[in-house]
């Protein structure tokens, strides 16, 4: 901890991955930890890990990286939380995001970017950008986030690190700030496959307080790394490797397939032909859901209230215009407008029907397949302010990682080599609650 503390004391200066560094509280934790020992329970025992700051913590700072949230303190810790401390493990801090976990740069934050950990011009992706530039910096071990379209895979591929999103249901969302209720999944960014995966253990598995997560028992995830993944059936969908994919990604993603040919995997080109529906599927789903998430954020319950108001509608209205940013505005506005009477069945309803065709997709490969790979994300990092005025293309980043989330499956990205001095990811995907299987084959390609 003290070293993790070092670390990002120097190296934090120029990510800028932190929004809230819990140094005397980690201390603590840390003194507790080496009374306490390791223990069958306590598998973390003095590991420090940081948490997105959408995640709440008891007594911590927790702002979804918005204004609105300003001197937000929980007074209670969110499952994830409460299990890490559970298992010993040293929280050391909240990580910088896009606000509400809008984006896919970690531009949209109030309190200003983060920067890639390999290049500080370029963005480290989003909405974990935070958490993904703090491992790869070695600030931190380990950090978890939330991924609703991609936001843990899409930053894990831009910084050259592993992160997965479990299956929909698998890791509790209780305490998780709500985006996309039906989308949004809590996970882990390590260096290492098997940190990740020891992460997940202790975080994952049925909670009473959310009724989505799966009764499922976890199982042991180092125990399923064995590193054979001979026979293993993989597919790879050829909408991943079209024409919005970098020439570059497309000859590392071939490169890692030839690699896990030679540890013994079959594998087939298949097709998933409602991936071109998946962005604009996924922006309207998600924006509704947000638009009536963030109806909560009113001036009365928490953090931020605009000063000098007249009446209560005012106290509504000024906070919200002067406490949401942009994209967070642009969200309610489209969700809103999706969910509304005489709108509803050309937009939201329609949405909710084809993503039932984009889960059809993968269930039918998953008949015949264990395992479905493409690239994490159609290009490397790009420049800090490249896209962040243009919506649609920053939308478009997201289109590999987005079916997923719609689907509810597992998914990760493991690093598969640079493209022009920047790391690009390998995305595997796998049938609802085979995290297992994710881990053995990155583990056995890394
Ligand atoms: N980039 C996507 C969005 O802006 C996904 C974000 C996420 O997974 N939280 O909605």
């Amino acid at each position: 901890t003290a070293d993790t503390l070092d670390q990002i004391q120097t190296k934090d200066k120029q990510t800028k991955a932190f929004i809230t560094v819990a140094a005397d509280e980690a201390k603590k934790q840390a003194a507790a930890a080496d009374t306490q020992g390791i223990t069958a329970d306590r598998q973390l025992a003095g590991i420090p890990i940081a948490i997105k700051d959408n995640i709440i913590t008891d007594g911590i700072l927790t702002t979804a990286a918005s204004k609105i949230l300003t001197g937000f303190i929980p007074v209670y810790d969110a499952t994830v939380t409460s299990r890490l401390k559970e298992a010993g493990a040293v929280l050391v801090g909240k990580t910088n995001m896009d606000e509400f976990a809008m984006g896919s740069s970690t531009e949209n934050s109030y309190y200003g970017p983060t920067h890639n950990a390999w290049d500080l011009d370029r963005v480290p992706g989003g909405s974990s950008g935070g958490s993904a530039a703090a491992v790869a910096a070695g600030e931190v071990v380990a950090a978890l986030g939330s991924d609703t379209g991609g936001s843990i895979r899409q930053p894990a591929a831009f910084n050259g690190i592993f992160g997965i999103k479990p299956t929909y249901g698998r890791v509790s969302r209780w305490g998780l700030i709500a985006f996309g209720s039906s989308l949004d999944q809590i996970g882990v960014l390590s260096r290492r496959v098997k940190d990740s995966a020891i992460v997940l253990q202790q975080i994952a598995g049925q909670d009473e307080n959310d009724d989505t997560s799966l009764p499922a028992l976890v199982p042991d995830y180092l125990a399923a790394m064995d590193g054979n993944i001979k026979g293993l059936r993989i597919a790879i969908p050829e909408e991943y490797l079209g024409e919005g994919v970098a020439q570059g990604v497309r000859d590392a993603i071939e490169k890692a397939v030839d690699t896990l040919k030679k540890l013994g995997a079959t594998v087939d080109t298949v097709s998933l032909p409602h991936t071109k529906y998946a962005v604009p599927t996924y922006y309207l789903i998600a924006s509704s859901e947000a638009s009536s998430n963030l109806q909560r954020f009113d001036g009365i319950r928490y953090g931020f209230r605009a000063k000098d108001v007249k009446n209560l509608e005012d106290v509504y209205v000024r906070t919200r215009s002067e406490g949401f940013g942009d994209e967070v505005k642009r969200r309610i506005m489209l969700g809103t407008f999706s969910l509304s009477a005489g709108f509803y069945d050309a937009y939201f309803n329609k949405a909710a029907k084809v993503r039932h065709l984009i889960q059809d997709d993968f269930t039918k490969v998953f008949a015949d397949y264990d395992l479905i790979v493409g690239p994490t994300t159609p290009t490397p990092a790009f420049k800090i302010g490249e896209k962040v005025n243009d919506p649609v293309t920053m939308y478009m980043n997201d289109i590999l990682t987005i079916p997923a989330n719609l689907a509810g499956i597992p998914a990760a990205s493991v690093p598969a080599g640079l493209v022009d001095g920047m790391p690009v990811g390998l995305q595997l995907m796998a049938k609802p609650m085979a995290e297992a299987t994710i881990f053995k084959v990155a583990d056995a390609f890394e």
